[in-house]
């Protein structure tokens, strides 16, 4: 049985305040029910004061939006995972449909990252999915997985079973556009059988693959029932404390 997964990306946003502040409502609108892992996400500069705040809770794990695969060095601006793990970073975000397109990232400096992610015990969540132009080209199942190839090349099965997938088409991020669940369970499904095949049915139906896209309240039970949808990254509606938390609330009526 694969644990359901909802993660907070709060790309650039939120300053220290705001984040104590988030926390002051999201931990009491969250309780103590740990059915659902919730992660999440803040920008660089707070993850030292948010993982302060989580210290003592266990509802709640952290994450980091991006790293650098070297261990140390002349890479100005970057961050590297062992800067994370002194931070008691759990879950690192790697290949974001944004750090792709525009920051350059391919699947190779992607794939880069998440080895060296897993090598210190860092448990990537590898981000995938196509444009609109590719989904009214039927492109969709070629780039997932031209996408799965090179970003998890390399994995030992282990190591995939430790990787979160998360499928975000890319017309659906920040766009108020949703996937619907049969759009979505389709691509969720032919990213567990592409798994299957490249390593082995085990590993592949213990793999979390996660849904973002304009995830919100109102959408999340009937995306979150889908068979092969396991989670949700969410951007925009993160940023809402009590809409985060009804996001989480939403999932764990499910499991109930
Ligand atoms: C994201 O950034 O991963 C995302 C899914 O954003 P949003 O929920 O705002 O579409």
């Amino acid at each position: 049985m694969r644990k359901k997964i909802i993660a907070a990306n709060w790309k650039m946003n939120m300053t220290l305040g705001e984040s104590e502040a988030f926390f002051e409502t999201f931990l009491l609108e969250l309780g103590e029910d740990r059915k659902v892992e919730v992660v999440v996400v803040p920008p660089f500069t707070a993850l030292a004061k948010v993982g302060e705040i989580l210290r003592d809770v266990q509802t709640v794990k952290l994450g980091a939006q991006n790293m650098h695969w070297e261990k140390s060095g002349a890479f100005t601006g970057e961050i590297c995972a062992g800067m994370l793990r002194e931070l008691f970073v759990h879950y690192v975000v790697l290949g974001h449909s944004e750090r792709r397109t525009l920051f350059g990232e391919s699947d190779e400096i992607v794939n880069k990252k998440t080895l060296a992610a897993l090598a210190n015990s860092l448990r990537p969540i590898v981000c995938i999915g196509e444009t609109l132009a590719e989904r009214d080209g039927n492109q969709v199942e070629a780039v997932l997985e031209k996408q799965i190839r090179g970003s998890l090349a390399g994995l030992t099965a282990d190591q995939l079973e430790e990787t979160v997938i998360a499928y975000e088409p890319v017309w659906a991020i920040g766009t108020g556009r949703t996937a619907t669940p049969e759009q979505a369970q389709a691509a969720h499904a032919f990213i567990r059988k592409m798994l299957a095949q490249l390593w082995n049915a085990d590993a592949a139906a213990k793999v979390r693959i996660q849904y973002g896209g304009s995830v919100k309240p109102s959408n999340t039970a009937s995306l979150m029932s889908q068979p092969d949808i396991d989670g949700a990254l969410v951007g925009g509606a993160s940023l809402d404390p009590r809409g985060f938390a009804e996001i989480v609330q939403e999932t764990r009526k499910l499991l109930a």
